[in-house]
């Protein structure tokens, strides 16, 4: 009899704790559609939200399109038949996804544009993101500041931008070209290439044997004659890695000759690593936890008829509508303030960066 008492009481504690657990859970229902797992940052992005939105009580459905865009798509139009109640989309290419927005704002779905704009879409409700022409400022202002710690100019510079269907790239490279820009005109950075402008330096998806393979090509081209490259503005640490193979190849950073001053974004392990190890010169780290809490934040206010927090209503106009914007600082990283900034913030551990 006793036993009998037990089990039942424990039987209906267990009830009460599903039923708890159905119960947090039934707040909404949110799609995630992210881009690649190639990178690193990708899968913390959806790590991060998974796990903040189910502490917010919502059940999420996260898929990965490895930079195929029929594939996002179809994943996006899976989510709208789902029933999800909102879309967070990190787009791959951020023009292609209106037929499938105009079918989720007819069925009352709201969208948040995820670090990356959807452009040509009137139904994109908000967007969440980081000021993106800070990190191009931040990227040519660490490269200057690398050159110059070398000795004096005149310096020889290539510059990479990203993809050119990601909107973000564009941000990218004005807000460098911000900083690089008056250098140039005064003489102090030369671009030996001439290669200049995103219809020239931008590597399509991202892909970092692209940029290896472009950067193989500049230095046989224009850096024969003992002409020597001094840098190299790289948006992203995918595509650093790729150049900086690139440059080791043909001898960079051995002997007499110095590596490149290359800069990077996304505070990815293998770059921090290589920043330690004296090759990748900087990085500019994002907080994808940040990003994650935004969104989390937006979503709720949403759902719950509210209006969310934004911080930037003119910077990002897609097209159609000047999309109402939250936007997080970026933090640039080198040797100098590696371990603050990103073990000090609990992002890494140490033993992860240096094990
Ligand atoms: C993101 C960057 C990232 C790049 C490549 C951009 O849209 O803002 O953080 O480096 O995509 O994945």
């Amino acid at each position: 009899m006793k036993i009998a008492k037990t089990v039942l009481a424990a039987l209906a504690m267990t009830s009460v704790l599903l039923a708890g657990t159905a119960g947090a859970a039934d707040k909404g229902y949110v799609g995630i559609a992210m881009p690649t797992k190639s990178s690193a940052r990708w899968i913390a992005d959806g790590g991060n939200m998974v796990r903040y939105f189910r502490d917010a009580g919502y059940t999420t459905d996260l898929q990965y399109a490895e930079d195929d865009i029929p594939n996002q798509l179809a994943q996006i139009e899976n989510m709208i038949v789902k029933g999800v109640n909102v879309l967070v989309i990190a787009a791959i290419d951020g023009t292609t996804l209106s037929q499938a927005l105009q079918t989720a704002a007819d069925s009352g779905i709201k969208v948040i544009a995820y670090d990356r704009l959807i452009r040509g879409s009137a139904n994109v409700d908000y967007y969440a993101t980081f000021d993106n022409f800070q990190v191009g400022v931040q990227q040519a202002e660490s490269l200057v500041q690398g050159l110059r710690g070398r000795g004096p100019g005149p310096y020889n510079v290539e510059l990479f931008g990203g993809s050119p269907d990601d909107n973000n790239a564009y941000f990218f490279y004005n807000g460098a070209m911000s900083v690089l820009q008056p250098l140039i005109d005064a003489g102090e950075v030369v671009i030996p290439s001439g290669q200049a402008g995103m219809d020239k330096v931008g590597t399509l998806r991202w892909d970092g044997s692209v940029a290896q393979a472009r950067m193989d090509n500049l230095l046989s081209a224009h850096y024969g004659g003992g002409r020597r490259l001094h840098g190299v503005l790289s948006p992203y640490d995918g595509l650093s890695i790729g150049i900086l193979s690139s440059v080791k190849g043909v001898g960079y950073g051995s002997g007499n000759l110095a590596m490149p001053i290359i800069t990077g974004q996304d505070a990815e392990l293998p770059s921090v690593k290589s920043i330690l190890a004296g090759e990748q010169h900087s990085t500019v780290f994002k907080d994808t936890r940040e990003l994650a809490r935004v969104t989390v934040g937006m979503v709720d206010a949403l759902l719950k008829g509210g209006t969310p927090e934004v911080n930037d209503t003119t910077t990002y106009d897609n097209g159609v509508k000047v999309v109402p914007s939250y936007l997080l600082k970026p933090i640039p990283v080198d040797a100098s303030n590696w371990e603050k900034v990103l073990v000090g913030s609990g992002y890494y551990t140490v033993e992860q960066i240096r094990p």
